[in-house]
């Protein structure tokens, strides 16, 4: 049963704003199917968004940010829950500890690091959780175009694809979560 998503996407302010309206009918879905939200609980960019959508529509959100950002991605206050961590390999515990499963949207660096992480810890069997993967306006495809080459190149079992699914909008991925709850 999912009744805790990790999400991670972008802290930046000035993503595009069919982003945004993605992450906040994400945060709107879970809070309508009474699923937490987990995020890294900044006020900033996607994650923000996300937050604030899941808060208005009356569902619970617990964050998890290291003190060394809480000014820097202007941790958020008004959270069900905010934990306040020392270190980002915490955080990064705690967000993944958390998930019964994840959602990865448009994002940067911190976005993918997030996103190999998970998706390596599956290869390895660490963990079974679904992965999904918000390709808004096909933000993913140079990636999935990578993998794709790394598994022509013999780097990477071609049963790479069955680490994660890819959505191309939030709608899709929440129909992803209610038929894995059926
Ligand atoms: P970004 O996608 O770069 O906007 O970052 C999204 C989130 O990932 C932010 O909360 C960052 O603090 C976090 N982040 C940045 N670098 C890392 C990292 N190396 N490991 C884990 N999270 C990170």
């Amino acid at each position: 049963m999912i009744q805790s998503v990790t999400v991670y996407c972008s802290s930046s302010n000035l993503a595009q704003e069919p982003f945004f309206n993605e992450a906040e009918a994400l945060g709107r879905g879970l809070a309508e199917r009474k699923i937490g939200l987990v995020y890294g609980g900044g006020h900033v960019g996607l994650m923000g968004r996300t937050a604030d959508a899941v808060l208005k529509a009356g569902g619970k959100v617990r964050g998890i940010i290291p003190r060394f950002l809480e000014e820097r991605e202007v941790a958020h206050y008004g959270l069900t829950e905010l934990h306040v961590v020392e270190t980002m390999h915490e955080r990064k515990m705690l967000l993944t500890d958390w998930a019964d499963a994840f959602v990865v949207l448009p994002g940067g660096f911190g976005t993918i690091d997030e996103f190999m992480e998970i998706l390596t810890w599956k290869h390895l069997g660490h963990h079974k959780k679904p992965i999904i993967l918000l390709n808004a306006d096909g933000f993913w495809g140079d990636l999935l175009r990578m993998f794709e080459r790394i598994a022509t190149d013999r780097l990477v079992s071609p049963d790479y694809v069955d680490y994660f699914q890819v959505c191309n909008s939030a709608e899709e991925v929440l129909a992803l979560i209610d038929h894995e709850n059926r």
